[in-house]
């Protein structure tokens, strides 16, 4: 399978896949590769692709489809009187997500609610959490934010009637290092909190895979008199997460991701209990968000439920929010903190390996502590290498221009037979990368 290199070489590359293949086997939990979908490879010697782009789409649970049709069917059978006579009613199938998404960030059932996409949901909190005042005005956040963070802060300055140059805050990491360190973030809380009304970043960097110090920087930033909200794209089902313990003021985050629930899945948000409880946060308002047992009086005044659910704008996109709950029954299926070991187990595989490969540069934390399962890694032409990794060796990674290169390896489906195959197609490729 590996035609054309030394016979030396191929015993150590078939010794390396049979201890590949033990891991695999001996495994205390083992991937629940069988529940998805594992596209084909789009090359080389294997059928299936070792899928390493989790980070960006997760794979399609089997039973999704089952959960969608169940919901097609309801609509032809039942058309409207689907909302109250369905299998799932969706007047409340909302509601289903509830109790495993808590379990998932560790929130109570109160404080999370499946809804929209995510720049909308962290739009949403901002209007209710970023109350600009006085000297309070800043919004602080990572240098290195996902662009769409980017654009929503700045345009929140903006709506405030604000200049988002000096609203705007980004931290940087110091120079020359990677990663924003935790002390360097509190040592701002602590000069310039005053000034601090938001402080907004992502839980795991979605480019470098840096996993912040949440519960420090949450009491810092609270302590400084700031509301903390956490972005979780790429944390929520990657790491786990104990948002009401950490008194974090609000998160939200997406599900196509780690969440395996399909592209422009339905989003979740997360809001404390002391602000579910009080009626006096502001937020904007909507049908959804109004008490279900009075909503269909179809009065004008909003008496909002002490839950999430209060920040609900519109009746939810079912066909969208199927997904989520399939792919939720699986992640109570194999537990978060089960998933977290297994995760840093694969991670830590994949990272001896990838040390093991001349011309790369791993930019994630080596601490195990400090990232998920995600290794971002810094190549000459991310695009070309990430090309010939799929085509040549159905290794399926994603980029980021111009020099990153992300291997997400997914503890639920992925395998260390593919952290194997991710290693073995790295070192193949930049052996034989052409000058220049
Ligand atoms: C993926 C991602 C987004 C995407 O936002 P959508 O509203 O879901 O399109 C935003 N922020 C971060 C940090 C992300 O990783």
């Amino acid at each position: 399978m590996n035609g054309g290199v030394n016979g030396g070489v191929d015993d150590r590359l078939n010794d390396m896949e049979a201890e590949a293949l033990r891991l695999d086997a001996t495994d205390p939990l083992p991937a629940l590769r069988g529940d998805f979908h594992i596209p084909p490879a789009p090359g080389g010697p294997y059928a299936e692709s070792a899928y390493f782009a989790g980070n960006s789409l997760g794979l399609q649970p089997r039973s999704a489809a089952r959960w969608v049709n169940e919901e097609l069917d309801d609509w032809a059978r039942l058309a409207v009187e689907g909302h109250t006579q369905g299998r799932r009613p969706w007047v409340d199938y909302h509601e289903q997500a509830r109790e495993p998404l808590a379990r998932l960030v560790g929130g109570l059932p109160h404080e999370v609610v499946a809804m929209n996409s995510l720049t909308v949901n962290l739009h949403l909190m901002m209007a209710s959490f970023y109350r600009p005042a006085g000297e309070r005005t800043r919004i602080v956040i990572e240098d290195t934010a996902f662009p769409s963070d980017s654009y929503a802060v700045r345009s929140q300055a903006v709506h405030h009637g604000l200049d988002p140059e000096r609203t705007v805050v980004r931290l940087r990491p110091r120079p020359g290092e990677e990663h924003l360190r935790t002390g360097d973030v509190l040592g701002y809380l602590e000069r310039e909190g005053r000034h601090v009304a938001l402080l907004m970043l992502g839980g795991v960097n979605y480019l470098t895979g840096q996993l912040m110090d949440m519960p420090a920087i949450t009491e810092a930033g609270r302590a400084a008199g700031a509301a903390v909200g956490w972005d979780l794209a790429h944390a929520a089902g990657n790491v786990p997460l104990r948002l009401h313990d950490w008194d974090v003021d609000f998160a939200a985050w997406c599900s196509y991701k780690y969440l395996n629930s399909g592209p422009g899945a339905v989003a979740g948000c997360f809001v404390h209990e002391r602000h579910v409880r009080d009626p006096a946060v502001p937020k904007l308002a909507g049908w959804w968000g109004t008490d279900p047992a009075t909503r269909f009086r179809m009065a004008p005044e909003f008496s909002p439920p002490a839950t999430a659910d209060a920040w609900q704008l519109s009746n939810p996109p079912i066909l969208a929010l199927a997904p989520v709950l399939a792919s939720l029954e699986l992640f109570d299926r194999a537990g978060m903190d089960a998933l977290r070991a297994r995760s840093e187990r694969l991670t830590a595989y994949l990272a001896a390996r990838l040390s093991r490969v001349a011309g790369l540069e791993v930019v994630t934390p080596a601490d195990p502590a400090a990232r998920g399962c995600q290794l971002s890694v810094r190549v000459p032409d991310a695009a070309a290498v990430a090309g010939r990794l799929a085509a040549a060796h159905g290794v399926v990674a994603d980029t980021r221009e111009p020099d990153v290169v992300r291997l997400a390896p997914v503890p639920l489906y992925s395998t260390f037979h593919d952290c194997h195959r991710a290693g073995t197609a790295l070192r193949a490729v930049l052996d034989h990368r052409p000058d220049g």
